[in-house]
């Protein structure tokens, strides 16, 4: 019996990922590649959905697929690419936005949200659970790992395969959300009442993986917490001190409840300072792998070319099928 095919994407839309990402997401990229057939995908289309800048956006590209790699992504294991680099992914959003109501596309709520902070909204935005529902059926995916965020769009996927089946004939497998292991959302350092993000995180805020060492160092040993000074979870009056033990048990592999045990009686000064050599012990060498996979440009592009190729042979199967059962 084969592997569950497993599909993710994620955009490149800042220069470095950040704990969050990781914790929520990335992690779990890593782990899936073992007992999965993975495709995991830069979603550099989506990313053109809202402003941006050509040379930003294509650097973003290679950084973001460089540090996947550094992480531990494997291409040996996986099928890494750059979304722009599969036009199978566009061809397939065609037919699947001519399947789509105008009803059922305007009720997804991350448009709402995403076109309120828009100065002008395109129609590529609103099309964009379109365009992720093509990234998911062309592969025959079995199963989406996706956070909250994602729920509605990959209902939809959902929905448009199943609809595109019973009009035209089995040609898509229906989707399966994949519940990632349950990770709290990271917290902003500074603000712990708000989730740690690229877009509304201050400085000190949000932990990037390509942060230097001791900035991370820092922005741990400058993180919020309360005047208790006792190691305790109680995310409702001590969401700093909860947020920090979340972070801990993840990275650190280890539980709250152990880590309550161990620094009970001591001050927030040894937790956040043993916290802060947890995070730059595992992610210093991050941002220097991913240093070394852009340094050298001919291996990242090889890489790269070879998911794509991989992917497009996977893609093209599925663009024939539909293609013959749609009337092309
Ligand atoms: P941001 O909020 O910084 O813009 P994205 O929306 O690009 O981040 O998120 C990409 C992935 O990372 C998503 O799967 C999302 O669920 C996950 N993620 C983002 N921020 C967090 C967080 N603070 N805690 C847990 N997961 C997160």
């Amino acid at each position: 019996d084969r592997k569950p095919r497993v599909f993710s994407g994620i955009q490149p839309t800042s220069d470095s990922f950040h704990l969050g990402n990781y914790l929520g997401a990335l992690r779990q990229w890593v782990a899936l590649q073992d007992d999965s057939d993975a495709l995991y995908c830069v979603v550099d289309q989506h990313a053109i959905t809202v402003d941006h800048d050509p040379k930003v956006l294509h650097e973003r590209s290679r950084v973001s697929a460089a540090q996947l790699l550094a992480l531990g992504v494997d291409p040996e294991r996986c099928i890494l690419f750059i979304q722009s680099q599969v036009p199978e992914h566009a061809m397939l959003a065609w037919i699947l936005g001519s399947e789509t109501g105008m009803g059922e596309a305007s009720r997804m709520t991350q448009f709402k949200d995403k076109s309120a902070k828009q100065e002008r909204t395109t129609v590529g935005l609103f099309t964009y659970p379109i365009l992720m529902a093509a990234d998911i059926l062309l592969y025959q995916t079995d199963q989406v790992p996706v956070g909250e965020d994602q729920r509605q769009h990959l209902e939809l996927s959902r929905d448009l395969a199943g609809r595109f089946n019973t009009t035209y004939g089995k040609t898509f497998i229906v989707p399966e959300p994949y519940i990632v292991k349950e990770t709290a959302t990271i917290k902003d350092l500074s603000d712990p009442e708000k989730k740690m993000s690229k877009t509304s995180s201050g400085p000190r805020g949000c932990l990037y993986l390509l942060d230097d060492a001791n900035v991370m160092r820092k922005k741990i040993k400058s993180a919020v917490t309360d005047s208790e000074a006792q190691v305790r979870y109680d995310l409702e009056h001590k969401p700093g001190v909860s947020n920090l033990l979340n972070i801990y048990a993840a990275v650190g592999d280890t539980t709250v409840e152990k880590l309550e045990a161990d620094y009970a009686g001591k001050g927030y000064g040894d937790f956040k300072g043993d916290l802060a050599e947890v995070v730059a012990e595992a992610f210093g060498p991050v941002a220097v792998k991913t240093r070394e996979y852009l340094a050298d440009k001919a291996e990242l592009d090889r890489i790269l070319t070879a998911g794509a190729e991989k992917a497009r042979h996977l893609a093209t199967r599925t663009i024939d099928k539909a293609y013959k059962k749609i009337g092309f």
